[in-house]
This record gives structure tokens, sequence and C-alpha cells, in this order.
């Protein structure tokens, strides 16, 4: 089968959070098991540039219409890591993707509109017909709208587009003008409640409604996150949607790349380890401390990595930190936030710590040192408000790091309470707690380190089951394929 990704970000060259992985993992897998697969990007500035191989353009003079006009693009092939990429360059003095950042801008609508159409313009000029387009998240919501509404008409019916929802907490819901400059010029026909209009903001329109509307298949990155979004406030007011699509729709969890995410062969780390080497990992966690000054002491080492972010539970991430080093513990974290008012709060929080000899906070996006982290820690939080799939306690389990997590959405699907969970012992992984308060992050805490002081030997079997489990792509990577044969045969 032949697959186009069109996505906003891919790892590593652009990556903000789990979005990339899924693009860079899911692409990978499906190559592997004898798929076509090419993946169209932005070209941004501040991409990592030292991971594209043999970068050069490939198409110049796309000419993309955009408002009444037309902006030249060109499009440059590279390989990351493999993988074949495509990154669309607009030529427009109104630096669409050099911005220096991938999101935050007040025009990001505007920016990905863009990008929606200029991925189909070059989709359609160079005569590709993929059979399935896989595209994620608001920023490509647009392009199935275009696909059916415009391209189809010029010729692209080949293709069926699968959709993918990686959080509705971020819809692109924005103004009727993006209609007008991704050329879906019939405004009453797009800004109607069957198609583009917001469901609640009866002035504006939501791109990923437009997504789900029009796609082919839409699917979320977890079976609990599923059911959260068709039936709780999770759904940010697109379950009425869901459920009138609820035929083309479901939960598929994500992947992880192994490739990527193994301590067995991960070059970014101290030193290899698996199951049957485990004590290796302990040479990573004396690694870790030497990197951030922590003293040598019998205490468990406790982290965090992650967006710095309302839904990721910023009052508990701090309080966990606190309650770390009353128990005797030591923290790390790693993590960033394009907010001013939560960045500066944790570097605030830093400064206070500064003199800590048992905790590091580094604020910042740092790829490599995420790996240390994960390797080099006992245990990691995800106290998260909501968690479309996650993919950190994933990554954790597999670096043999006890997960503590909040119960819900991807969360739930794959982290199993150590006391609780009613599953056998050998499947039990982690420390699940279900308010979203200080009382329930610090029951699972002191439970956990509670167990890695007293029990040190049935820690051990928790970190070997986690490491055990098998959260690889080969699962997904089957279900997406049943998917996209199913829409190719409808
Ligand atoms: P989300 O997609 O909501 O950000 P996920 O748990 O699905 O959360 O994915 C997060 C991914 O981003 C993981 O690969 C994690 O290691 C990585 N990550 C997040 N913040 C940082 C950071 N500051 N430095 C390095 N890697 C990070």
């Amino acid at each position: 089968m032949f697959i186009v990704q069109i996505a906003s970000e891919c790892a590593p060259v652009a990556k903000v959070g789990g979005l990339a992985d899924v693009v860079y993992g899911l692409s990978r897998e499906l190559e592997i098991r004898g798929n076509s697969v090419e993946i169209i990007l932005p070209k941004y500035d501040c991409m990592r540039y030292d991971q594209i191989y043999g970068l050069q353009i490939t198409y110049d003079n796309l000419w993309v219409p955009f408002y009444d006009h037309h902006v030249r693009c060109s499009v440059f092939f590279g390989f990351v890591h493999g993988r074949k990429c495509f990154f669309i360059e607009p030529h427009s003095n109104r630096n669409l993707f050099n911005r220096g950042v991938f999101y935050g801008q007040n025009d990001d609508e505007e920016r990905f509109a863009f990008f929606c159409r200029a991925a189909l313009e070059f989709i359609w000029k160079t005569d590709k017909q993929p059979d399935v387009i896989h595209c994620h998240d608001w920023q490509t919501g647009l392009v199935p709208v275009l696909l059916y509404e415009i391209y189809q008409n010029l010729g692209l019916t080949h293709p069926r587009v699968c959709y993918t929802l990686h959080n509705l907490k971020h819809q692109g819901v924005t103004g009727e003008h993006i209609l007008r400059a991704s050329g879906l010029n019939r405004h009453n026909y797009f800004f109607h409640y069957d198609r583009l209009r917001d469901n609640f903001n009866h002035s504006a329109i939501n791109l990923m409604k437009g997504g789900i509307v029009y796609s082919n298949f839409v699917t979320t990155v977890s079976p609990r996150y599923a059911w959260e979004i068709r039936n709780t406030d999770l759904s940010y007011g697109l379950g009425d949607t869901l459920h009138r699509h609820g035929h083309k729709f479901g939960g598929v969890l994500n992947g992880l790349d192994y490739e990527v995410w193994n301590p067995e062969t991960d070059r970014h780390i101290s030193k290899t380890y698996g199951i049957e080497t485990i004590d290796g990992k302990y040479r990573n966690k004396e690694a870790l401390r030497h990197r951030f000054l922590i003293r040598d002491a019998y205490k468990p080492v406790i982290s965090y990595v992650g967006r710095l972010d309302r839904q990721k539970g910023v009052d508990l991430i701090r309080y966990g930190i606190f309650y770390a080093l009353v128990t005797g513990a030591q923290f790390i974290l790693l993590g960033s936030s394009p907010e001013h008012g939560i960045s500066e709060s944790f570097w605030h929080l830093k400064k206070e710590l500064n003199d800590q000899q048992d905790c590091h906070l580094e604020i910042g996006f740092n790829e490599e040192l995420a790996h240390l982290i994960y390797a080099g820690s006992d245990m990691i939080i995800v106290p998260s408000l909501f968690e479309p799939c996650g993919l950190t306690q994933l990554i954790a389990m597999k670096y043999g790091t006890v997960p503590i997590v909040r119960d819900t959405g991807g969360l739930s699907d794959t982290v199993f309470d150590a006391d609780y969970a009613p599953r056998p012992y050998h499947e039990r992984n982690g420390y699940v707690f279900r308010d979203f308060d200080r009382r329930g992050l610090e029951s699972a805490m002191h439970r956990a380190i509670g167990l890695w002081h007293a029990y040190p030997q049935y820690f051990r079997e928790l970190m070997i089951n986690g490491m055990r489990c098998d959260y690889s792509w080969n699962h997904p990577g089957q279900d997406y394929l049943n998917i996209y044969e199913y829409i190719r045969k409808k």
C-alpha cells in the first residue's frame, strides 16, 4: 500500500511531543511490513537539520493558492533516519514557518491551513495517488476537507483519509477567514454545523471538526480516551460530532518505537542493559546523578519528563517534587513550557531548589538527555489531568522505571497498579491513583517509595513486569493496516 502521512511533527526533526514519535514510529512499522510511506511536513527553520540526510530541493515552483493570490513554494526531500520526508517551504514575506518555534503564533491556524493546501497541491501536481492519506490533529484537519471538496474534482480520486486525534484540547477553532484563505469559497455551505462550524462558538469554524466530518475513518490514541471524548467533558465540545460519526471512529493505542527507545541498544545512555542485565541500570543512575551533581546515597530517583502544561498537572508535579524530597527521595525534572507563567514558576522553583543535593530541574527540551533520565530513574510520575495516550509511561516501563500515573486515558490502558489492579501479579507494572489532587498523588508515591525501601525484591519484579510489556508498534501497526484496508474498499 502507498501511504502518505501529512503532519506538523515527526521525530526527531520536528518534535514537540508524542505526535512526533507516532508519525515516525508508525511510518517505520508500516514500511517494515512492506508498504511505501512518505511523510509531508512544513520546512520549519527550527528543525533538527542535523537529523536529515541528503536534504535537497525536489520540486521548485509549487504555486499554492492562498486567499486571492498564489504563494510559491519549494519542496525539499530528505531522509529522517530512513523515512522519506518532504518539507514544504513557502516563499512568502509572512515567513510562515520561519518563526523559531513550531507553534504558539497568533496566526497558527492560517499557517497550517496553508500547509494543508500546499501538501495536497504537491500530491496533485506530482501525480501521486496514495492509497491512504493519514493526517493528524487540528493542524491537518483541513486535508480531508480540501481533498473531497477541491482535489477530488481535479482528479485526485484514489486516496482515502484516516485522521488521528491526538489531543482534543487543541481543535483549531478560528475565524471564517480560514475558509477563504484555503479556497473553500462556498461560505454558507462550509460554515454549517454539519461541516466546519464550531458546535459552541457560533461565529467560528473548527478545523478538527472538519477533519472528523470529512475523513473516511477517525482514530484516537487509546481506547479509554476514545470513550472519554465521547462521553465526558474531555471532548471539549466535540462529543456530539464524534457520536454522529461514531460508525467510523475507534481508539488504537499508540505504539512505541523500540528501535529508538530500547535500553539494550540506546546510544544516549551510559550503560546498555536488559531484563537479564538489569544491574546495568544502576550505572545509568550513577551517571545521571553525576551529570546533575546529585549526591550518591541510598535513595530512589524519581523523575518527570514532559511538557509543562496544565494538562500534565503542573501543580501536582510541583507537589511531587516536594513530597519526594521530604520523604528522602531524589527528584529530576526535564520539561519546558511555551506558556510564560508556567515557565517562570518552574524557573523560580529551580532557583529555590538550586542548592539541594537531591534535586535537579532542567528546563528545556533535550531529546538525548531524556534517554538518560528514563534509564537512570527508579520511578517516574505522570499526574495528568487527562492523557490521550501518553508515551512517557511506556518509555519508562521499557527502561525498567516504575510509572506512577493518574487513572485517565491511555495511562489507564497501560499501567496496572501493583496493589489494586484486577490482574495477576506478573501483569502489574506501576502505581495508579484516581483523584486529581495532592492526596491522590501522595498516596501512590508513598506506596511506591515504601516498596522500594522495604521490599526491593518486589520492586524489582515490578520493574521487570514493565520491561516485559509489549507496547511496540507491532499490534497497532496491524490495526492501522486493517483500518486502511477497510476504508480502501468503501
Ligand atoms: P504529549 O504528546 O502530550 O507531549 P506524550 O507522553 O505522548 O506527551 O509524549 C511526550 C514525548 O515528548 C516523549 O517522547 C517525551 O520523552 C518527549 N518530551 C517531552 N518533553 C520533553 C523535553 N523537555 N525534553 C525531551 N523530551 C521531551
